[in-house]
This record gives C-alpha cells, sequence and structure tokens, in this order.
C-alpha cells in the first residue's frame, strides 16, 4: 500500500464537502505518520486504549475519533482529548462523557449511532430512541456534551442494492431531523468497501481503512472492545 498516495487520492476524490476520517485501527504509529505527511489530520479508532497510545505519540493537531463501541468507564481516558465520537448509542453513555468532559474543561462532540443494518451484529439505536434523548431533560441539561450529527453502518453484504436502500434511509432520518434539531450537521456513513454509495446518498464524513492501509490482520468484530 502506498498510503501517502492513498491519502492523495481520497482527498482529491472527495473534495471539501466529505471529511476524510482515515481508520488507522490496528495500524502502526510509522503508517499514521506517513498519513500525517501527506496531509491528513483525522485518524478514527475502535478502542481507547489503543486510541490514547497513538494520540501521546503522535502531533497534537491530528483530529481523533472514536468509531468503536464505548464502555462507559473507558471515556476517562480521552476525555481530554477526543475530537468526536461516532459511536453513542445511550443516554447513559451521553451522562458519563459529559461528566468526563466536564473535569477536562471541554466539550465534546458526539454522533448518534442509528442502527440501519438488518443484521443484528450491528449496534446502533432506532431514530425513535435518538429522538427521545434529543428530547430529554437530562440531555438538554447537559453543557460539556454535544450532539453534531448521525452515523450508521450498512449491512455487510454484496447486495449493493441493499446498502444504497439503507444509507438513503438514514439520510432521510438525518433530513427529517435536522429540521428540529439544526445543531446536527454531520452525516458519518460509507466505509472503503461502500463509501462512494454513501457519498451518494449524502454522507458528508467517510470512514475508510483498509483502503488507505491495506487490509488488517484479523476482520474486526463490530463491537470494538
Ligand atoms: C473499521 C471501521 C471502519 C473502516 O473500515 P474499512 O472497511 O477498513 O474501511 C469504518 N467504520 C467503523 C465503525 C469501523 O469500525
Amino acid at each position: 500500500m502506498n498510503i501517502s498516495e492513498n491519502i492523495q487520492k481520497y482527498k482529491e476524490e472527495l473534495g471539501t464537502e466529505v471529511s476524510l476520517v482515515a481508520i488507522s485501527k490496528t495500524k502502526p504509529i510509522s503508517e499514521i505518520s506517513e498519513a500525517y505527511k501527506a496531509g491528513q489530520r483525522i485518524f478514527g479508532e475502535n478502542k481507547i486504549q489503543e486510541m490514547t497510545t497513538k494520540w501521546e505519540a503522535l502531533p497534537k493537531d491530528i483530529e481523533w475519533h472514536m468509531v468503536g463501541n464505548v464502555q462507559r468507564n473507558k471515556v476517562k481516558y480521552m476525555a481530554s482529548y477526543v475530537n468526536l465520537v461516532h459511536t453513542v448509542d445511550s443516554l447513559k453513555l451521553l451522562k458519563e462523557i459529559n461528566k468526563e468532559a466536564r473535569k477536562n474543561e471541554r466539550s465534546i462532540s458526539c454522533l448518534l449511532q442509528i442502527k440501519i443494518a438488518e443484521e443484528d451484529s450491528k449496534s446502533g439505536i432506532s431514530t425513535e430512541e435518538a429522538k427521545g434523548i434529543l428530547n430529554s431533560e437530562e440531555f438538554l441539561k447537559m453543557q460539556n456534551v454535544k450532539v453534531v450529527g448521525l452515523m450508521g453502518m450498512a449491512t455487510f453484504t454484496e447486495d449493493m442494492e441493499q446498502v444504497r436502500k439503507e444509507f438513503q434511509a438514514l439520510n432521510s432520518v438525518f433530513k427529517e431531523f435536522k429540521i428540529n434539531y439544526p445543531q446536527l450537521k454531520i452525516l458519518s456513513m460509507g466505509m472503503s468497501g461502500d463509501y462512494k454509495i454513501a457519498v451518494d446518498c449524502g454522507s458528508n464524513m467517510v470512514r475508510i481503512g483498509s483502503a488507505i492501509f491495506g487490509g488488517r490482520e484479523a476482520p474486526q468484530p463490530p463491537k470494538g472492545e
């Protein structure tokens, strides 16, 4: 894999309207540095401890995004530096992020992960649950957490029509939500295998790993840590 060529290629292709999150989970610091030197500044990881080790070692103008399942007891390890948590799926988790962000005198931006895939293995919440969170008094009182968008993962399938349907469904939800919640700006959908469809369907943030860094040793379980 020529990492810097790949970064150039995706940056050109995606332009300024779609953000590229380079998913560097399981990849060594040296490869992230290579992407950084090619101009990439947003990296995504799915394990808090691994992300923290990399954050410590790498330049501080990198934006770190958490894209894996978050255990509440580990939020404290990333609260001082994380830029965006893509995978918020409960009010309890938001509460924990709010608490740890306050300790660090900062505000942490989050996306609500909506379940769009048919598979049971993909996590996320229903649109009703998401509305419930956004309308809850508890959430409205939180001062150190911001919900700035939605995230979704399509079914892992060769059937690209199925994938397209799921992305379109999430885009409709996003448009509908924006009417009542104008603070929602980010729609995070699309990975190496399906980002083109995702962008077609309205995504403005794609999460690309293997197509930049090459395959990972073992398939990543969807639930992260
Ligand atoms: C690993 C991962 C990606 C990147 O997957 P690739 O197929 O390697 O591009 C994107 N999003 C999430 C949530 C991931 O866990």
